[in-house]
């Protein structure tokens, strides 16, 4: 279900849980500022999940909020990432989903790095779009 973005951050989130070791991922990144796992359910080969250490709950918090260490370090470590897998070269598309028209469904800002293949157009065309 979509969460409602403008609401306070709630700790007992998927990923806040995956942040304290309650909830397994298998880590690709770990930093002072941020976590990189694969998602669970992948919508290309790659499908990299990308996690603030901090408890921001989207993309607008984060940057309204958020320290500029904090931003330094997580957008670096976005990049890194993507570098670490070698998808500079063939590209990647990165999604930052925040409430509901979004379909942003965990309530922790998270970026998705999709890559492996080509993606297509940005998004699926709708009649009046
Ligand atoms: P959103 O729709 O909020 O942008 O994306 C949430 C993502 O989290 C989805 O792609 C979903 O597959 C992923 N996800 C949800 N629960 C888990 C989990 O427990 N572990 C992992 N690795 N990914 C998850």
């Amino acid at each position: 279900m979509a969460v409602d973005a403008t609401q306070p951050y709630d700790d007992q989130n998927i990923f806040a849980k995956i942040l304290r070791g309650e909830i397994p991922s298998t880590p690709v990144y770990d930093d002072e500022w941020a976590y990189a796992f694969p998602d669970i359910s992948p919508w290309a080969p790659t499908h990299i999940l990308v996690i603030p250490k901090g408890p921001y709950v989207s993309w607008d918090d984060f940057s309204a909020r958020a320290s500029d260490a904090e931003i330094a370090g997580f957008v670096r470590a976005v990049g890194h990432v993507a570098r670490a897998a070698g998808l500079v070269e063939p590209g990647y598309r990165l999604i930052a989903n925040a409430g509901p028209h979004s379909h942003q469904e965990v309530p922790h800002l998270h970026v998705h790095i999709l890559a492996g293949r080509a993606l297509g157009p940005m998004l699926v065309q709708h009649d009046g779009a």
